[in-house]
């Protein structure tokens, strides 16, 4: 009896679950998972094809962007952990800073105004030489960490001394970096000689193989700054570990004819014949350049970096973006360092003075577009690294680096165009969220993997000793 009546019992249970289960069939539970679902932002992917998503969603699944695309679509499609409501603002890849020099954030502001050779040698090497330790390096980059994260920059590439620091800070940050060890044909901070430059840079090299947010790199300075020896034993260390090269090139009028003099090449010509221009390059600046160096640069598939800024503040000149991206080069934008040549870290400033740089330049206001100045801090700074297929827009598949912006100040009212309000109205101060590989690194525009009260005390300590030490000069 009392079996019976279990059974009855069983049978009606397996019945009701089958009956729930043909209901939420119909209804179309969602199948897939994601880790959160980001809805209502409209979504700039900069993809090939430009989408935009007006109503948009986008699911993160680990590190990567599940999918992406239609509010409703995406809605029947997942379901999540985690549920961010984004209406009203944008969605966007996060900036890719190309060219920069973090720590040099602690000289912010110490010597303006000058040339780059007189700015260079008689203020930046100086007080280089008596100030930067391992510990100016790693506060310097926390520093520039918080800036770049609050003004949603997601990758930043620099060059300096003690990378290890910058290293250390960056990942600590969470931030994606492509971290550059200088060598320079003179006693540096952090090395005597070329020798130890060497070695130290082949031990950073070995240390950060295959991290999957930092890349090392090995940054011979510049034409002006090494022999052709050094120049050519910085390549074959680079190219032994698979590592990117990072220089400054054809910054000036004055390197330009320096190098033509010396060597009766342009400085692109000669950096081909050292055997140093490959898709393993990444070039700085690129302002004194031919059509026959752009062309060059394009079949070496090398990569260059635009620095507005630091181009105008340095009186170094214009570079021809626009013959640039007509050749295909490859192409990002960076802020240079902050010390002398910019003096910040913000990327929204300097894809608005590209834009204005060239169209002023060419006396032609469609020289360079909205989009394409977007395009420069995104997709072509991937592209300038060769790392295109993990980051730089938005698609399913790629790294989630991702930027949320707040569109609701008096500055961002009205909106006709996403690109124009993004590069012309929109500022650093209006990134309000950051995800670097699914991980959120910025809520409501504070940083969540620094103690930014910490390093701004830190950051100032430091800088008195400077200037202390330049006031008993
Ligand atoms: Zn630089």
């Amino acid at each position: 009896m009392d079996t019976t009546l279990q059974m009855n019992s069983l049978g009606r249970l397996v019945a009701l679950l089958v009956a729930v289960a043909a209901w939420t069939g119909c209804r179309g539970v969602p199948a897939e998972r994601a880790d959160l679902l980001i809805v209502g932002a409209t979504i700039v992917t900069m993809d090939a094809e430009h989408q935009v998503f007006p109503d948009g969603a986008l699911a993160i699944r680990g590190d990567r962007i599940a999918a992406l695309g239609p509010r409703a679509e995406l809605e029947r499609r997942y379901t999540a952990a985690r549920r961010l409501d984004a209406s009203g603002r944008l969605l966007l890849p996060g900036l890719i800073n190309a060219h920069t020099h973090a720590p040099m954030t602690l000289l912010r502001g110490l010597a303006d105004d000058r040339a780059l050779q007189d700015w260079l040698e008689n203020y930046i090497f100086p007080a280089e030489a008596r100030h930067v330790n391992e510990e100016f390096v790693l506060w310097g980059t926390r520093l520039a960490a918080l800036e770049m994260l609050r003004g949603g920059t997601t990758t930043f590439v620099d060059m300096y001394y003690f990378e290890e620091q910058v290293a250390q800070a960056a990942e600590q940050a969470g931030l994606r970096a492509v971290l550059g060890q200088t060598i320079i044909g003179f006693p540096a901070p952090d090395h005597k000689s070329v020798a130890e430059a060497l070695a130290y840079t082949e031990a950073f090299l070995q240390r950060w193989q295959g991290h999957p947010r930092i890349r090392a790199a090995v940054a011979p300075h510049a034409l002006y700054t090494n022999s052709a020896e050094t120049l050519r034993a910085s390549a074959e260390l680079a190219r032994r570990y698979r590592a990117p090269i990072l220089i400054h090139l054809a910054e000036t009028r004055h390197e330009q004819q320096a190098v033509r003099r010396e060597h009766g090449l342009s400085p692109v010509g000669y950096l081909d014949r050292l055997g140093l221009l490959g898709a393993d390059l990444l070039a700085a600046h690129c302002v004194w350049v031919d059509a026959a160096d752009i062309a060059l640069l394009r079949l070496r598939d090398a990569g260059c970096v635009h620095n507005p800024s630091s181009n105008m503040k340095l009186a170094s000149g214009t570079a021809p973006v626009v013959e640039m991206l007509a050749a295909g080069l490859r192409l990002g934008l960076g802020t240079d360092g902050p010390a002398g040549s910019n003096n910040d870290l913000n990327l929204f400033e300097e894809m608005d003075l590209a834009a204005k740089l060239q169209k002023v330049t060419r006396l032609d206001p469609q020289a360079l577009t909205a989009r394409q100045a977007l395009e420069l801090a995104t997709l072509g700074g991937a592209r300038a690294l060769h790392w295109e297929a993990e980051i730089g827009s938005l698609e399913a598949g790629k790294q989630a680096d991702l930027i949320l912006l707040r569109t609701d100040r008096p500055h961002a009212v009205p909106a006709f165009d996403v690109y124009s309000q993004i590069v012309y109205a929109l500022k650093a101060s209006d990134v309000e969220a950051v995800w670097v590989g699914g991980r959120q690194v910025v809520h409501q525009g504070r940083v969540l993997t620094l103690d930014e009260p910490q390093v701004l005390a830190r950051a100032r300590q430091l800088a008195a000793r400077v200037a202390a030490s330049r006031s008993a000069h």
